[in-house]
């Protein structure tokens, strides 16, 4: 199920299914995040981050588990995942509401082509940034959750 069959509104979830959301704004950035926080936070080599509005995001099943982290630039995020699969699902920033949705989680693979780089500075070694893609070595000039 890519699109909620009610709302037309693209959709996404936890690993077991148990937590289902939809996208209801439009994407704001989408970004490739290679910092530490973000490979501990997806065990893998970089996060995807695909932020939202604070209204973005609208939960339409199951009860998310949360934590919260103070971020390098001083706001305190509250990451939200599933309580009985663990697959982190968003990001939410306390100082203005906005999201980061966990790229891999929506149902429709999230196209990379136009993702912007970030704190490329901490990417894993052999990890190839593509040749026409934004690249930040930091902090992006936009928020980026991380
Ligand atoms: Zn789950
Ligand atoms: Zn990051």
């Amino acid at each position: 199920m890519d699109q909620d069959k009610h709302t037309g509104l693209r959709t996404g979830g936890c690993q077991c299914g148990q937590i289902r959301y939809a996208l209801t704004a439009p994407v704001v950035d989408l970004y490739v995040c290679h910092c530490r926080q973000c490979r501990r936070q997806s065990a893998s080599a970089f996060g995807i981050s695909v932020i939202l509005p604070a209204d973005g995001v609208r939960l339409l099943q199951g009860i998310p588990a949360s934590w919260s982290r103070p971020t390098s630039t001083g706001d305190t995020l509250e990451c939200a995942f599933c309580p009985t699969c663990g697959s982190r699902l968003w990001h939410r920033s306390a100082r203005d509401g906005t999201f980061s949705v966990k790229g891999g989680s929506l149902d429709e693979p999230v196209d990379l082509t136009t993702a912007s780089h970030i704190w490329t500075a901490e990417k894993l070694p052999g990890v190839i940034l593509p040749e026409r893609a934004a690249c930040f070595d930091g902090e992006p000039p936009a928020p980026s959750l991380k």
